[in-house]
């Protein structure tokens, strides 16, 4: 019998990410425009697992059924680890190409590079209070480079790679990402 998921998350992307995933384990995986409910909750949590635990408790406290929410975003150590749990509002409505054209002049001199992707995914259920988290550590490239992805890919380079994130197929970059890990981390609790 498939057991109902709901993910917190308006983000249609996203819900295909996850359906993916979970689907094989006996989940159904809904988002919360199937239901109809476009709440936006705020996110004012320090931290990316207090910004998806509130997420995953609103929709859990308001449905009562089991709920992953998730949070994600970019932290580059010369900015003092800034965007951070701000990464979707840095720069506000900046397109990306040119938030990334910023950064990588921002940082044309600086031998510091070093950068990491963070996600964390909260589950919430009777009984059940968990987080899971994923990295991925990397470099800012000196140049935006390569189409695939979205954000910040053009100007990240995974360590053990020369590439950019957006210069390799979403296949590779689906096996080494912060949101393939922290997924892997949930399906392994839910598996056991
Ligand atoms: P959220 O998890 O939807 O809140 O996303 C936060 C923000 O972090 C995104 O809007 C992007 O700016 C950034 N981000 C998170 N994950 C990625 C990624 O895999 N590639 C590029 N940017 C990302």
């Amino acid at each position: 019998m498939t057991k109902k998921i709901l993910l917190a998350s308006h983000n249609a992307h996203k819900k295909e990410e996850f359906k993916a995933i979970l689907e094989p384990l006996g989940y159904d995986v809904i988002g919360t425009d199937d239901i109809n409910d476009q709440s936006e909750v705020v996110e004012d949590g320090r931290t990316f697992i207090a910004n998806a635990r509130i997420k995953a408790r609103y929709y859990y406290e308001k449905y009562h059924m089991m709920t992953i929410a998730d949070d994600s975003g970019i932290s580059i150590r010369y900015l003092n680890g800034f965007p951070d749990i701000h990464s979707a509002r840095f720069l506000s409505d900046l397109p990306y190409k040119e938030k990334n054209d910023l950064i990588v002049r921002m940082m044309r001199d600086i031998s510091d590079r070093y950068a990491y992707y963070t996600c964390a995914i909260s589950l919430m259920d009777k009984d059940v209070d968990e987080d899971f988290i994923g990295i991925m550590e990397g470099t800012i490239a000196t140049s935006p480079e390569g189409k695939n992805g979205f954000g910040y890919d053009p100007i990240f380079i995974p360590r053990g790679f020369d590439l950019t994130l957006a210069e390799m197929p979403a296949e590779l970059k689906n096996r080494i990402s912060h949101r393939y890990m922290a997924i892997k981390g949930l399906v392994d609790y839910l598996a056991h």
